[in-house]
């Protein structure tokens, strides 16, 4: 089995990225620059935060943290994205998902220039991926696609299963599989019999949500596994990560998949820089 490494395909990526950051910097005096807002004291929220100031840092974007207290309100939040909407330093906003109950992420996602939302969350940006002229394409499937395409895992005339159909992941995942030309179908809680598809297929997209879900008898033999679920789960007394897949099965059955942690999660990363230095260069 190929393990799809995300670090792998991050680490070269990365390097790009930087490189073209000097570029912008040194012939357009453009020094690409995000935002990173975060409300509450979420632990996990302000683990992905600090890692993405630091992979800021590594590829030279300029990182700007915010942090407000859990108890926000929805307007003084709105004032600082105003803000950060007409700062010129800043090309990319990242609002950390989940907010405290209180605010309405729909709503404080409207909030943002879309020319400024490297997430794609925008409901501008997400109209135009859906008709396929996206200024950018949200973080994670992209990831997911840029991970097949550097291990030449070919998608198209291929039957593609997508578990999910949330807008940050599924239902975007599915719309890159489909315009790389997969056939594809969208799984979800209510699906009826869901091994009867994930064992037909190709190429399976596991972003479910709950531990250690599938495994060797879900995929058919050959099959390519992308598991883009992220857990801290306790094994005897101790605490490790895992996805949606139990990945221990697959060796010897299926063709590739990727690991948790090492697949999916730092692409997400990665396509994020990617994507503020797009906006810093649009
Ligand atoms: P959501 O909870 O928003 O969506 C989960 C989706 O899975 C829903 O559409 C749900 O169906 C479906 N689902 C839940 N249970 C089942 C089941 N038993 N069978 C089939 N479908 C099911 O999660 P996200 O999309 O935001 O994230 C999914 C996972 O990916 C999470 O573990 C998250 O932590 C991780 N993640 C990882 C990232 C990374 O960088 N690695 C980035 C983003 C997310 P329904 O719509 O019917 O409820």
């Amino acid at each position: 089995m190929k393990i799809l490494s995300g670090n792998e395909v991050s680490k070269v990526r990365r390097q790009k990225i930087s490189e073209e950051v000097q570029q912008l910097k040194s012939k357009k005096g453009v020094h690409p620059g995000l935002a990173v807002v975060l409300v509450g004291e979420d632990p996990a929220s302000q683990v992905y935060v600090r890692n993405k100031g630091k992979a800021c840092e590594q590829v030279g974007i300029q990182s700007y943290e915010y942090k407000m207290s859990a108890d926000t309100s929805a307007n003084d939040l709105k004032l600082l994205i105003e803000k950060l909407n007409n700062d010129d330093r800043v090309h990319g906003i990242l609002v950390q998902l989940p907010l405290p109950k209180h605010l309405n992420s729909d709503e404080v996602l409207s909030w943002i220039n879309p020319r400024k939302d490297p997430d794609a969350l925008t409901v501008e940006n997400m109209g135009l991926c859906w008709k396929g002229i996206a200024r950018v394409t949200p973080c994670t499937p992209s990831g997911v696609m840029k991970i097949l395409e550097h291990y030449k895992i070919s998608v198209e005339g291929k039957y593609a299963v997508v578990i999910g159909r949330s807008n940050i992941v599924g239902k975007p995942m599915a719309h890159l599989l489909q315009e790389a030309n997969a056939t594809v179908t969208i799984c979800h809680s209510r699906t009826n019999n869901l091994q009867e598809y994930t064992q037909r297929a190709d190429i399976v997209v596991v972003a479910a949500g709950k531990p250690l879900m599938l495994g060797r008898e879900d995929f058919k033999s050959g099959a390519v596994v992308v598991d883009v679920g992220i857990h801290r789960i306790e094994v005897n007394g101790q605490s490790k990560l895992c996805g949606d897949v139990r990945f221990d099965e697959l060796d010897g059955w299926v063709n590739a998949a990727t690991p948790v942690p090492g697949g999916v999660g730092p692409m997400t990363i990665t396509m994020l820089l990617e994507n503020t230095l797009k906006l810093a260069s649009l």
